[in-house]
């Protein structure tokens, strides 16, 4: 494996950043995920447009241009052979002596980039028997609408689902709603058929595969809901799911341990996930 570090393409075994990094001690650092299919980024724009605005509200400037920064994604990915997979970029504030205030003195931003390949027909298999998710207490900051690498609470949330034997989970605020999975979007589908996913005015990501989703939703003619659920109106949906670069649209059929709707997967969520990955690999770059 190949991995991107500030200008250089080295083994990944190799590939190191500085001990004072900011990303590191600080969590001071931006990420975007693109899927990959057949070698080409999905969704770019969006993840793109996300990249600028989470480093403009954390006033770390833009590494390189976009144009720049699609050549060294591609390269990347190129030079790691991979054709289905994920490509990760990083960009943190740089390597700076310890303090929590940014640096004074010009600090060129530190950048990371790695690619694995994801086993397709694995993960097919995967979405055709759903996964489970748990719920879990919301508990992080309130800018979690910036990409930041700034985790603990999402890996333990994750962590804790793993150990259930779950693939996600759900965090759940004070008022008793889902906000989002630790690493996706949250979506039900109503008995009506409505499609209800929570709106991004609340503090939650802005999933590009979400944004996507709902435009393909429209165009479909479905009927969706930006309204936030709770867990018990996951569980009395027909259909539930999460959507995220690494998941894709992947079913939810069971929520703690009980079973949504009949606990099978549905019908609008398996066409969804195939309407997905349709047009993401069209218009893959
Ligand atoms: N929410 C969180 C917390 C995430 O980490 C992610 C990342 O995959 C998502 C949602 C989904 O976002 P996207 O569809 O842009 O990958």
């Amino acid at each position: 494996r190949i991995a991107y570090v500030n200008g250089a393409f080295e083994r990944h075994g190799d590939a190191v950043v500085h001990i004072e990094d900011r990303g590191y001690q600080l969590a001071d650092a931006v990420y975007e995920v693109w899927a990959l299919f057949d070698g080409k980024l999905a969704d770019p724009e969006g993840h793109f447009a996300r990249l600028e605005r989470s480093l403009s509200e954390l006033r770390i400037d833009m590494p390189m241009s976009r144009a720049a920064l699609t050549v060294v994604l591609r390269e990347a990915v190129r030079r790691n052979r991979v054709k289905e997979g994920l490509v990760y970029l990083q960009v943190s504030r740089g390597v700076a002596p310890r303090d929590h205030a940014f640096p004074t003195d010009p600090t060129p931003p530190s950048v990371v980039i790695t690619v694995k390949g994801v086993d397709r027909a694995a993960t097919e298999a995967k979405a055709a028997k759903g996964v489970s998710v748990i719920t879990t207490q919301e508990n992080r900051w309130g800018r979690c609408d910036i990409k930041t690498v700034g985790l603990l609470p999402n890996a333990l949330a994750k962590q804790a689902a793993r150990e259930k034997g779950a693939a996600e989970a759900w965090f759940v605020d004070e008022l008793g709603f889902v906000t989002e999975g630790a690493s996706s979007n949250a979506w039900i589908v109503d008995r009506d058929g409505t499609l209800r996913t929570r709106d991004t005015n609340a503090n939650i990501l802005r999933g590009v595969t979400r944004h996507t989703l709902l435009d393909l939703i429209r165009d479909q003619g479905l009927k969706v809901d930006e309204r936030p659920f709770t867990p018990a109106e996951a569980l009395a949906a027909s259909e539930a799911f999460i959507t995220g670069a690494g998941s894709l649209v992947l079913p939810v059929v069971a929520v703690d341990g009980k079973p949504v709707g009949d606990g099978k997967v549905g019908p609008v969520a398996k066409r969804l996930r195939s309407l997905y990955i349709e047009r993401a690999r069209a218009t893959a770059i």
